[in-house]
């Protein structure tokens, strides 16, 4: 325990790094798994040195949680008791189980635009129910100003604090738990007097940038040649499946500088390997994932599985996709509704919509587009659940990071084939590794809930269009994909289609997209929450 500290101290200090971190942690719990039959059961619930108990967990429709995962093992190795309450855990049940156990503080975390609603969500139920605890807010959508913003006010009994990263999280936490109070008192306002200045910068923002109408946005569209371009007509019609689709195909087109960084190891690959701080590290953590890759492979621990398909489809009005039931494009399929850039561009610059890449419906130009969904993480609870009964945090972090790993490389694979075969407007395409990791492709897969189409149930039509449950692949009430190792989108084939951000956008687009939704606006705006150029 007192070795724990030690090394509590060293990655707080950037001395040691999280791989490391999270091994000795394993060493610590398996120690004390061994330890405790023989040790008199401490009936307090206080174990020898426990600063505090924390509980965590990923909030309701949200799936993700390796790096909550990673937070409550550097609190663990910090002595402070954890209880992770896992994914997808609504407001109530946290609420419960703060109470039934004692916590002395809520830590959430959570991935998608919807989560952060969420969040605000169960700070209005701390308020309502008269808790007094700090709570904590951590994942990848969530930043200080969105807690200074939608999450603080709503809860006003005790401290609201915005973690960055797991190597973040043991000082707040031991700020506003020590027993010193004039340390605690000076932490505490110091954050709150942060936040109110980002709430009052805020405030005065609203002029800071211009933005067109969405009718002067969409007449600043970027368009094509279209009386000159031929779209290649897919070898592939309708939809196909893959199932137990083999691994080993899958491994050279791993890109694995993402998967340094969800160990917080900072650098590209294979550079990061040479790096004077952190390559010996990073090279260990890289031969300890490849060792387990094998043993995935082997053992069938993961299995992957793909559905794509590729229709006809035509842009029309108000920045829509229609796609088609056959070649006749007489018969509506569904409709895709994109959004498009509303700031103002300098001279020459277009106002992009997805959309735009695909031909008009009136230049009579048969165009196409495809979809895509694709998971690595079938099977893998039955793993996890091992890996937990061995208490090996270490193994079941490393399985998820590389499940995510497996999972873009099928959707990088899986991308490569319809460029080639099943589309084959790119038949003769010869592409390295790293050209494909570097996208020097023709064509684009935007993702939603990604920048150039952040609003997440558009989903919910691509589920329509492939059913990927029927591989195992679900959606949440949040439009988060189960298992959480899954990849969508769509494919676009245009030479010119590329990456953008949407940026924020105005109220006139807002109530225009959720006319073509069927949503209210109130409900358009909450899953646009992040892009809005107003306040709600
Ligand atoms: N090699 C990376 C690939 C994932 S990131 C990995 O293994 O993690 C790149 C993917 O993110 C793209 O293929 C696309 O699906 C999505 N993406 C990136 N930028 C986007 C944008 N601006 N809009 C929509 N999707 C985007």
């Amino acid at each position: 325990m007192a070795g724990m500290n030690v090394v509590g101290d060293l990655f707080g200090a950037g001395k040691m790094f999280l791989p490391q971190v999270v091994k000795s942690a394993r060493v610590m719990k398996r120690a004390v798994a061994y330890l405790t039959p023989y040790i008199e059961a401490e009936k307090s619930g206080k174990g020898v040195g426990n600063r505090g108990k924390i509980l965590l967990a990923t909030v309701k429709g949200d799936v993700h949680d390796i790096g909550k995962n990673i937070v409550g093992v550097v609190l663990g190795c910090n002595n402070y008791e954890v209880i992770d309450l896992g994914v997808m855990v609504p407001a109530d049940r946290i609420l419960e189980a703060a109470i039934e156990y004692q916590a002395d503080i809520i830590g959430l975390s959570g991935l998608i635009t919807p989560s952060l609603d969420e969040m605000a969500h169960v700070a209005r139920e701390m308020q309502r129910q008269n808790m007094r605890i700090p709570l904590l807010i951590g994942g990848a959508t969530t930043s200080k100003t969105h807690t200074a913003i939608k999450v603080e006010p709503q809860y006003e009994h005790a401290p609201v604090v915005h973690v960055l990263d797991a190597s973040r999280s043991v000082a707040v936490v031991s700020a506003l738990l020590t027993q010193n109070e004039a340390e605690q008192t000076a932490f505490v306002r110091q954050i709150k007097l942060e936040y109110d200045q980002i709430r009052t910068a805020r405030a005065g923002r609203q002029s800071a940038k211009a933005y067109l109408s969405l009718e002067a946005a969409r007449r600043n569209k970027w368009t094509a040649d279209w009386a000159h371009y031929t779209p290649q007509k897919p070898q592939l019609t309708g939809v196909q499946v893959f199932g137990h689709y083999p691994l080993n195909e899958l491994i050279p087109y791993i890109d694995w500088t993402p998967f340094f960084q969800s160990w917080q190891l900072a650098g590209k690959y294979p550079d990061i390997l040479e790096d004077s701080v952190v390559g010996a590290e990073a090279a260990r953590l890289l031969a300890d994932a490849r060792e387990m890759l094998q043993e995935t492979i082997a053992q069938d621990w993961l299995e992957a599985r793909a559905v794509v398909g590729i229709f006809p489809a035509n842009a029309v009005a108000d920045d829509d996709l229609e796609i088609y039931t056959d070649e006749n494009r007489t018969g509506v399929l569904t409709l895709l509704h994109h959004l498009r850039q509303q700031n103002q561009k300098a001279p020459g610059l277009p106002n992009f919509c997805l959309s735009d890449f695909i031909a008009p419906k009136e230049t009579g130009v048969p165009d196409y587009i495809g979809a895509f969904a694709v998971t690595a993480g079938i099977g893998i609870e039955k793993q996890l659940k091992k890996f937990e009964g061995e208490h090996d945090d270490y193994r079941a972090i490393l399985l998820k990071a590389l499940a995510d790993r497996l999972a873009e490389a099928l959707a990088e694979r899986m991308h490569e084939r319809v460029r080639r075969e099943f589309w084959g407007y790119a038949s003769a395409e010869q592409l390295n590794p790293n050209q494909l990791i570097t996208e020097a492709y023709r064509g684009i897969r935007p993702a939603p809930g990604y920048p150039a189409c952040p609003e997440h149930t558009e989903k919910r039509t691509l589920w329509q269009l492939l059913e990927p449950e029927r591989l195992g692949i679900t959606l949440t009430e949040s439009c988060a994909m189960y298992p959480a190792a899954a990849v969508s989108g769509w494919y676009f084939a245009h030479p010119d289609a590329r990456y953008f951000g949407l940026g924020q956008i105005g109220r006139d687009q807002v109530e225009n997209y959720a006319r073509r939704k069927g949503m209210s606006i109130a409900e358009a705006e909450r899953w646009l929450a992040p892009v809005l150029n107003y306040d709600v």
